[in-house]
């Protein structure tokens, strides 16, 4: 069985390390999982081939690979944007396990999202799973805050009946939405690359609850600028590893059709990352 991550430029994913770690503990090694380096103009020609029983899919792809597949469910067509690509008697189809990834990832760190008050930094697509995932355990209220507001608002109209109270608002909106909220989810880009610091300077955090939880969807750095301000102001932090984790375990278990090792692959992550496992 061949399997494997498609992306551009892919050298940095992390998926191989996680999946061959869990091949192993599951000693399955009639599998493999490559990464393929596929630029947009290959795209096409990569699913058009039938060398494989399935493949994560990343940046840059994750919206361009749907007109090429036979059908998507409602999970990606809701986040509009497909993680992973599954063969089923070679039709191909595409699901999202973003959304499933982060719930679960939040259960496991014992926060509650039934009637929680939420709010989600940005409007691309981590944001939209976000809200599809949050919404569909039961937050009370989602409100989507980006630096356009036309893009929030955008969101809010596309996954309108997400939430019972799903708003769109601007960055200035932060400090006034602050005091209703349980959990802040951070899916912007922002907190990546040279401009994090100032990003995260930007948030008002004495304005939240000390009983809020601020989740950053972001990876690497572990410790963003946000978790680090946050827990500076006494919040309590969950970092983006276990969403990666979890969302990679639902992708696994789908083409295997047995449960992932979920330990395991937590374990090699944080290796790759260069952590500690914890
Ligand atoms: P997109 O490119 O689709 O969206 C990025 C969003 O970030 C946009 O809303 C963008 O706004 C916003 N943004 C970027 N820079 C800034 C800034 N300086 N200030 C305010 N907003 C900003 O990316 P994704 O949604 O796919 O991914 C977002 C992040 O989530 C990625 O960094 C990725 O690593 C992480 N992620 C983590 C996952 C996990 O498993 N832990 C899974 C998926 C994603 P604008 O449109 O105005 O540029």
């Amino acid at each position: 069985m061949r399997l494997g991550v498609v992306g551009h430029p892919i050298a940095h994913s992390l998926s191989p390390a996680m999946v061959a770690a869990a091949l192993a503990a599951l000693g399955r090694t009639d599998v493999t999982y490559d990464a393929f380096d596929v630029p947009p103009e290959g795209l096409a020609r990569f699913f058009s081939r039938d060398g494989f029983a399935g493949v994560n899919v990343t940046l840059p792809h994750k919206q361009s690979v749907i007109p090429l597949l036979d059908e998507i469910d409602d999970v990606a067509r809701a986040i509009g944007a497909v993680n992973t690509v599954v063969r089923d008697r070679g039709r191909l189809l595409g699901t999202n396990t973003d959304a499933a990834g982060l719930v679960r990832a939040l259960e496991e760190e014992g926060v509650v999202v039934r009637g929680a008050g939420v709010l989600v930094l940005g409007a691309g697509g981590a944001a939209r799973a976000a809200v599809v995932g949050l919404g569909g355990v039961g937050a009370r209220s989602i409100a989507v805050v980006a630096r356009r507001e036309g893009e929030a608002e955008a969101l809010a109209t596309d996954l309108a009946g997400s939430a019972p109270v799903l708003t769109a608002h601007g960055l200035d909106a932060l400090a006034r939405l602050a005091p209703e909220i349980d959990l802040l989810v951070q899916a912007t880009s922002a907190t990546l690359g040279a401009g994090a610091e100032s990003f995260a300077l930007g948030i008002p955090f004495e304005a939240f609850e000390k009983t809020t939880t601020v989740m950053d969807l972001v990876y690497r750095p572990r410790i963003t600028a946000v978790l680090r301000r946050a827990e500076e102001h006494g919040l309590r932090t969950v970092d983006g590893t276990g969403m990666l984790v979890h969302q990679g375990a639902a992708a696994l278990s789908r083409w295997l059709g047995v449960a992932a090792p979920i330990d395991v692959m937590r374990s090699a992550l944080l290796e790759a990352l260069g952590g500690a496992p914890s």
